[in-house]
């Protein structure tokens, strides 16, 4: 399904690298709308526990560098509940400036440099790389978890899916190197193969 659409982008002053965040307001209702709601463009179920989270974005013009690599992208849970240390309570401060008293659930920080030179396919998987990071806690049995106390999800974020050598694969197979749900999906055609752009590496692009 395919139907016309805006890419949020980021306010111009912030197009050019700096030290300025500003809150990605559009892009929030962008990702509501688009990724998160059954019916959106670019909507997958494996998102669909987010639909009882709040996700905020936020634009940054400063460089996150992380191992020598620029990064487009991270994400963060955000701690709620009485901060215990100064640090973490200043930037509760901070991110209350921008998003008002109630904190979301987990933070999205983009690149506006990046996002401004990145097409709507590379743009896009950043941003569905970054929500597969906000996940729910699962128990030792893999259900998903909730807190005895609110009887809320408790979220947490989710490490990437695969980290290994493809010389593994090359020499014993997906399967010895974890990766053979990753190798089967990858012989299937991109489902959103429509969106015009180019391949991102997304692995690389992502810092959390
Ligand atoms: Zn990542």
């Amino acid at each position: 399904m395919t139907r016309a659409y805006t890419r949020p982008m980021p306010p111009q002053h912030l197009w050019e690298p700096g030290l300025g965040f500003a809150r990605a307001a559009h892009l929030e209702e962008f990702v509501r709308a688009e990724f998160l709601t059954r019916g959106g463009l670019f909507f997958d179920a494996e998102h669909g526990h987010l639909s009882g989270a709040s996700v905020g974005f936020l634009w940054a013009s400063s460089a996150h560098v992380d191992k020598g690599s620029t990064k487009a992208g991270i994400a963060q849970l955000i701690r709620q509940g009485e901060p215990r240390k100064w640090t973490v309570a200043a930037r509760a401060v901070w991110l209350q400036g921008m998003f008002g008293p109630a904190l979301p659930t987990f933070l999205i920080t983009l690149s506006a440099p990046v996002w401004a030179r990145y097409d709507d396919r590379q743009a896009f998987a950043l941003v569905d790389h970054e929500l597969c990071h906000c996940a729910v806690a699962k128990d030792e049995y893999g259900a998903p978890r909730f807190s005895d106390g609110t009887g809320q999800p408790v979220w947490c974020t989710r490490p990437h899916d695969h980290e290994g050598f493809v010389g593994t694969v090359d020499r014993w197979g997906a399967g010895a190197a974890g990766a053979a749900p990753l190798v089967s999906a990858a012989l299937r055609a991109p489902r959103f193969a429509w969106v015009p752009g180019s391949h991102l590496d997304v692995y690389k692009a992502c810092g959390t």
